[in-house]
């Protein structure tokens, strides 16, 4: 076999084993080995970049960056759906519908996915574009960031027409979503409200890498084209599942609108058994002969329909109002519910965000509240029911003080929340930071819990993060559930932390708003703690991605002199409070606002160890040549397609000796 084919069985092989497991939920792999094929093959397309392919499965995981999505016009347009709430609405549409066409209607009724929707065109069985709806006459190329869904085929299979769209619905399942909102947590990141605008937010990513890491899907409902040689919906539906699409088994084809029913009310009681989020069905006349006689409103299809479910309520008592504090001292109320069953599961909790939203809809212990449950996984408080207010009700007061530490809250200027300014000597914010700095992603120490960080809080042996790297064995032995090796595991994990690098220390130390990715932007910026404490707001906000609020969270955190000693102490210690020496040998701005693409085989270094030049000299590197590519760097054996784009655009071509005189 050459090497060709064997990249094209390579490919042809891992397309398989992708669909088996995404589309048909069946793996017919482990994920290593997958991995390993996936490796094989990148190693192959890099050794020959002639044989590039945009589709190939190794472009799943992103990497290209877009600054402006570029508009364009649909083929077809993307129209919207009429709606209706009951039965008499839908008996009034088929009575409309029967007035039109001639012969019996059959229906197909879907389910109406939650999310954000999307156009895709296919040419010669692979994708070449991926369009959101906009305003229905034209929308945002998000190509780059589709190509990275794995629901999404890059190459059809099967008896596909040669060009045609098919409309779906980009959406986030709820597991996937609530896994994302873990992550945001424990990273003191505001968690993302609902899935559907997460997964629409996505879509607009700037770097398609981030897209693949979110857990994204794609469901398929409608083939748009000219010869498609299909004549109904449902047989569409089924065409599309044969060449390799994601078609949920739910859509069903009835005959009358009472099996419509039927099906709604199906689906509204057991809608929350699916993996994710719907807010109705759609119905659809099923043959496409009569959606032709049908035609358009001016806004929406005639021959089709959304219906939509009631958000659901319930009613039941709000016991108590309970104040939580974080680990960043933000005070957040909770409506201690009389347990009741909501949309599928046990409602005991409700957030009420703040204060405001407490005055505003007057909530009071003992009310009798409605609670609902909608594109938001939480339930909220909707209303009170004041019919229902005992006599002797008293209007909440919030708080003033702390519930764990009695300090007075403040409330910032513009900011709905209410906070503990007791930074370190309040409790929960004292164990909190520390078990943030413990974390995996942080300062990753083995041997060390939450619950052991909470015991050494409590039992008065730390304070803060510093006090660990002064604990002794034979202070940890006699706290609970502690033996002699594990509370050596405990001290040497905490002594290799030492190692750890500074970009992670700085996120490890817990600054409001600093999350890993500021990190490490400040970080390469910086280079040292030092520099850092000494810069201004002003300053910081020039650092790319640095906004004010982060610039002024990152001043407030140095202007401290507990933090400055805390820091002091970490220094004393041994820690990583900059970038090592011989990092930083090698870092310098000399291609700052440049954006490089690197193409095939070079003799003196590996295209890993050129990128990582560029990116150490603060230049970009992006896998795709634009106007905004500054130079092309042309290695042995690059496309000819490549390098005829560079020079329709007047790109400079670089060899990587050129490169290299550049740095100099
Ligand atoms: P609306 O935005 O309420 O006008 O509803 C129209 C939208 O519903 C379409 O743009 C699609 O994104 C979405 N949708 C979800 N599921 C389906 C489906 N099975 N068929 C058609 N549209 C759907
Ligand atoms: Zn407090």
């Amino acid at each position: 076999m050459d090497i060709h084919q064997k990249i094209e069985s390579l490919r042809e092989e891992l397309r398989q084993h992708n669909y088996n497991y995404y589309i048909l939920d069946n793996a017919s792999i482990s994920d290593y080995e997958f991995d390993i094929k996936l490796k094989e093959l990148q190693a192959l397309e890099d050794a020959h970049p002639d044989f590039f392919d945009s589709n190939s499965p190794t472009q799943r995981v992103g990497g290209t960056i877009t600054k402006n999505f570029n508009t364009v016009v649909h083929d077809f347009r993307m129209y919207s759906l009429d709606n209706s709430y009951s039965k008499e609405d839908l008996l009034d549409w088929e009575t409309r519908i029967k007035k039109m066409v001639d012969g019996n209607v059959q229906y197909t009724c879907e389910l109406k996915y939650d999310g954000a929707s999307m156009n895709l065109t296919y040419q010669n069985g692979k994708l070449v574009r991926a369009v959101t709806r906009g305003d229905g006459v034209q929308g945002d190329d998000v190509t780059a960031n589709v190509k990275t869904i794995n629901t999404v085929p890059l190459h059809l299979k099967g008896d596909y027409p040669e060009r045609f769209d098919i409309r779906g619905e980009i959406i986030l399942p709820i597991e996937g979503f609530l896994k994302m909102n873990v992550e945001r947590v424990a990273n003191d990141e505001e968690p993302y409200r609902n899935p559907r605008n997460t997964a629409s937010g996505s879509l607009k990513l700037q770097d398609s890498s981030e897209a693949a890491k979110r857990p994204l899907e794609c469901l398929l409902y409608s083939l748009k084209g000219n010869n498609l040689n299909v004549t109904t919906q449902f047989e569409g539906l089924e065409k599309a599942r044969s060449w390799g699409f994601k078609v949920p088994q739910e859509a069903k084809l009835v005959n009358s609108i009472d099996e419509v029913l039927e099906y709604v009310e199906y689906w509204d009681k057991h809608r929350h058994n699916l993996p994710y989020e719907i807010d109705g069905v759609v119905i659809k006349v099923n043959n496409l002969f009569q959606q032709d006689e049908l035609g358009f409103t001016a806004k929406a299809p005639r021959w089709a329909m959304a219906y939509k479910f009631k958000a659901e309520q319930v009613s039941t008592r709000l016991n108590e109002i309970t104040y939580q504090v974080g680990r960043t001292g933000a005070i957040t109320p909770v409506a201690n519910l009389e347990a009741v069953q909501l949309a599928g599961t046990t409602v005991k909790r409700a957030s009420l965000h703040n204060a405001d939203q407490i005055s505003k809809l007057d909530i009071r212990e003992g009310d009798e509240v409605f609670v609902e449950k909608g594109g938001e996984i939480i339930p909220k408080i909707i209303s009170v029911d004041l019919s229902k207010r005992p006599v002797d009700s008293i209007p909440t007061e919030y708080i003033s003080n702390c519930p764990e530490c009695e300090t007075e809250l403040i409330r910032l200027e513009g900011e709905a929340k209410h906070y503990c300014p007791n930074y370190n000597g309040c409790p929960p914010q004292v164990i909190g930071r520390i078990q943030h700095y413990i974390s995996r992603k942080a300062m990753d120490i083995e041997g060390l819990g939450g619950e052991t960080v909470a015991l050494l809080v409590n039992e008065g042996l730390i304070h803060n993060y510093s006090d660990l790297y002064e604990l002794t064995i034979g202070q940890v032995i006699p706290l609970e559930r502690m033996a002699e090796k594990s509370a050596e595991n405990l001290v040497n994990g905490i002594e290799s932390s030492k190692k750890i690098p500074f970009e992670r220390v700085l996120f490890a130390l817990g600054i409001r708003y600093v999350g890993e990715t500021v990190a490490k932007k400040l970080a390469k910026h910086y280079k040292s703690i030092d520099a850092l404490i000494f810069a201004t707001s002003f300053d910081l906000i020039t650092v790319d991605e640095i906004g004010e609020r982060i610039a002024e969270s990152v001043v407030e955190f140095f202007s401290s002199d507990k933090n400055k000693q805390i820091i002091e102490r970490l220094k004393a210690f041994g820690l990583q409070l900059e970038i090592s020496a011989d990092k930083l040998a090698n870092q310098t701005n000399k291609l700052k606002g440049k954006t490089f693409v690197v193409s095939g085989v070079f003799e003196t270094l590996s295209r890993t160890e050129l990128k990582k030049l560029i990116e150490d000299n603060g230049g970009k590197v992006s896998t795709s040549i634009s106007s905004k590519t500054s130079y092309l760097i042309a290695g042995d054996k690059m496309g000819p397609s490549k390098r005829a784009k560079a020079e329709d655009l007047n790109i400079s071509i670089l060899s990587e000796y050129s490169f290299m005189s550049l740095l100099k």
